[in-house]
């Protein structure tokens, strides 16, 4: 019988999975996750789940019958060590061998490490997985001072979800405003505003140097000589792609697993989906590395597709979104190169949107308290982002009346 396995049993592997038993695939399907549990949800380890308000059980994405009913053979706790593309086998950490027909690494990222003296003490946490905030989670019950280190979503998530819980809390961000890869200046401005006004304490460019540690307590120390004392430290500094398997496989990787709009990596048995890859969308000019649910569910159909040899290529426009107190951030498109701004609405808490031109077109929007213009908005990107730009800044008038 045709065995298709995937490595990774996160949002993309399990997608992967769906998706070829929805296309008609009915040989053996092999899913390896190394973590403990079934696949979960992400997004709520830095926002309900943090808070308390729901429980691990509700993040998982399907009930345990349902990979039976499915006939997809889940192996949780297992780490998939080596792949041979040549002999199309894999290797596990108990040295048992599996053959496969097609291969899907879906191996997602992992957190990147502060890599200064004192971080590697216990109170220092990280945010990836469930482990990770289940630790996170209890160390917040018992700590009064939080230092959070990164201003990016991750960052700013825990430090709304720390302040809501009444702790003290400390943003470092060793760039000169928050959120700074990811949108303009003054939507970086409307969050710093917002966390400032929540008592949030944010300090700019600043690098972290040392972590001090004492039995009550860690002192931040930047370069600049700040210190912060701490009794826990949350890392929000990025994710680095897990392209282990796939380099020593000797696929081509560069920041990430290069896919094409196929989903297809250097080999031709073998595709990929998710944070672990750079990839191409027909909608972009560059390919790009995205950490988001929509691209990790969108390419995984991809992907599938082109294991049943029926490829459809990646035409999907990139969205996002955080919470952070009671806003909601929406963003659609990607940002990059952009040379002008439209603001819709006022930057303040009835919500606005922003809207990113690259020439004559509209290449991205960030929506804040606004779903319905992100909606609208997700629906003018993909049909080519062309509108009325004098009129874009008026809301009185409709966002769809734009849409073609
Ligand atoms: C705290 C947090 C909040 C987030 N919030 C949002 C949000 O608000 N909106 C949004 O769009 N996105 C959000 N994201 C991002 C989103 O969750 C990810 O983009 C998405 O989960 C990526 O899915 P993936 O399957 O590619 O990777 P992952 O979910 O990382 O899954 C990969 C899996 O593969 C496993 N694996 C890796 N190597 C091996 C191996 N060799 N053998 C076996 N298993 C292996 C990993 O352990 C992991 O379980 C958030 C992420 C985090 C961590």
């Amino acid at each position: 019988m045709t065995r298709h396995v995937i490595i990774g049993a996160g949002q993309a592997g399990l997608q992967i999975a769906e998706s070829l038993r929805k296309e008609g695939f009915t040989g053996e399907i092999v899913l390896f996750g190394d973590e403990a549990s079934a696949p979960y949800q992400r997004p709520p380890l830095s926002k309900k789940y943090l808070l308390g308000e729901v429980t691990a059980d509700r993040l998982l994405f399907r009930a345990s019958d349902h990979y039976t009913r499915l006939a997809v053979d889940l192996r949780l706790s297992t780490h998939v060590k080596a792949i041979d593309p040549a002999a199309r086998t894999l290797a596990l950490s108990d040295g048992t061998r599996l053959g496969w027909d097609r291969l899907a690494l879906a191996t997602g990222a992992r957190v990147r490490r502060l890599e200064v003296p004192g971080a590697e003490d216990s109170r220092v946490h990280v945010l990836r997985g469930l482990e990770d905030a289940e630790s996170l989670r209890l160390g917040l019950e018992q700590a009064a001072r939080v230092v959070v280190i990164g201003g990016g979503f991750i960052g700013l998530e825990v430090a709304a979800i720390a302040r809501k819980l009444g702790r003290e809390v400390t943003v470092i961000e060793a760039q000169s405003r928050v959120l700074p890869r990811v949108v303009a200046p003054l939507v970086s401005a409307f969050f710093h505003e917002l966390h400032s006004n929540h008592g949030v304490r944010i300090l700019l460019d600043q690098q972290v140097a040392t972590l001090t540690r004492s039995a009550e307590a860690l002192t931040v120390e930047t370069v600049d000589g700040i210190r912060v004392p701490a009794d826990l430290v949350v890392v929000g500094i990025g994710v680095l792609p897990n392209t282990e398997l796939a380099e020593a496989a000797g696929l081509a990787c560069e920041a990430g697993i290069l896919v094409d709009e196929f989903a297809r990596t250097s080999h031709p048995a073998i595709v990929a989906a998710g944070d672990c890859t750079r990839h191409c969308n027909l909608l972009f000019t560059a390919p790009h590395r995205l950490e988001s649910v929509q691209n990790a569910v969108d390419q995984a159909k991809v992907a599938a597709a082109t294991m049943l040899d029926a490829p459809v290529p990646y035409a999907q426009v990139p969205w996002f979104w955080s919470d952070q107190y009671d806003v909601k951030l929406q963003m659609v498109g990607i940002s990059t190169g952009h040379d002008s701004l439209v603001v819709r609405g006022v930057p303040g808490p009835d919500g606005f949107s922003v809207f990113y031109w690259s020439g004559d077109r509209i290449i991205a929007v960030d929506s804040i308290n606004k779903p319905a213009e992100h909606m609208a908005a997700r629906k003018l990107i993909a049909a080519g982002g062309k509108c009325v730009r004098e009129q874009l800044a008026d809301p009185s008038i409709d966002l769809k009346t734009f849409i073609q």
